[in-house]
């Protein structure tokens, strides 16, 4: 049985990566799919564990080699998701997380139909741009970027199947926990694990 794709998305500061963390933490199976991105390394990153870091040359070959499942420009920088990265753990029959833009995540519901779209809501503006200046990781320039494109990437939120409001941080990990157990919960995926388990049932 293949494993399920959720994607999540939010602005930036949103709480993906915040969120992502708290869930490979506590979700017994679930994978995370490392993007590809040109973009340098914030203190703290690591290689291959929060992004494959690579020139932008590298990536453009990678892209016209078709590395990727899909890619966009957010913010100034590349930024795809490997197909090695997400295809090979989901024909395992793993689940993988995946933490793309808006764009990406249309791209992704396309190239998977049952995928899960996952979008993460900030309590206000006023408490994205506190996060985001508390995080200090990106320059006054690149903030005041992603800030200006918070209004636009909130505003995608309806094409996602699932909103969950980040304030209480818990309480946002355990709605988005929710969304992927009752997901690994339904018919299709339980039959089989069902057939196995009575004779009659085949
Ligand atoms: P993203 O990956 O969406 O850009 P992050 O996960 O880096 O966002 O979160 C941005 C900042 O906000 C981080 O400093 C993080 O610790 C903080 N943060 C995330 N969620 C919450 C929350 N529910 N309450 C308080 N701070 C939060
Ligand atoms: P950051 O630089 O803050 O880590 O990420 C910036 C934006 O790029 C976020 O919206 C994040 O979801 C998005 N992003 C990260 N990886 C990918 C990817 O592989 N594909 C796409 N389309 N967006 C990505």
């Amino acid at each position: 049985m293949q494993g399920g794709v959720f994607v999540i998305s939010a602005p930036s500061g949103g709480g993906k990566s915040t969120i992502v963390e708290a869930l490979r933490q506590r979700v017994e199976g679930l994978g995370y799919c490392i993007s590809h991105t040109s973009r340098a390394p914030r203190p703290g990153e690591t290689q291959g564990v929060d992004y494959f870091f690579v020139d932008r040359n590298t990536f453009q070959q990678m892209a016209d080699k078709g590395a990727f499942v899909e890619w966009a420009e957010v913010y100034g920088n590349l930024y795809g998701t490997s197909v090695e990265g997400l295809r090979h753990q989901i024909f395992a029959g793993r689940d993988v997380l995946v933490d793309v833009d808006t764009r990406g995540g249309s791209n992704i519901k396309h190239r998977f139909r049952e995928s899960v779209l996952i979008f993460l809501i900030p309590p206000s503006l006023k408490v994205l741009e506190a996060r985001l200046r508390a995080r200090d990781a990106d320059g006054e320039t690149a903030m005041q970027t992603r800030l200006a494109q918070a209004a636009e990437e909130i505003r995608q939120c309806k094409r996602y199947d699932y909103m969950v409001i980040n304030d209480d941080l818990e309480k946002a990990v355990s709605e988005v926990e929710a969304v992927i157990v009752s997901a690994r919960l339904r018919t299709p995926r339980q039959l089989p694990v069902i057939r196995r388990m009575f004779d009659f049932m085949s």
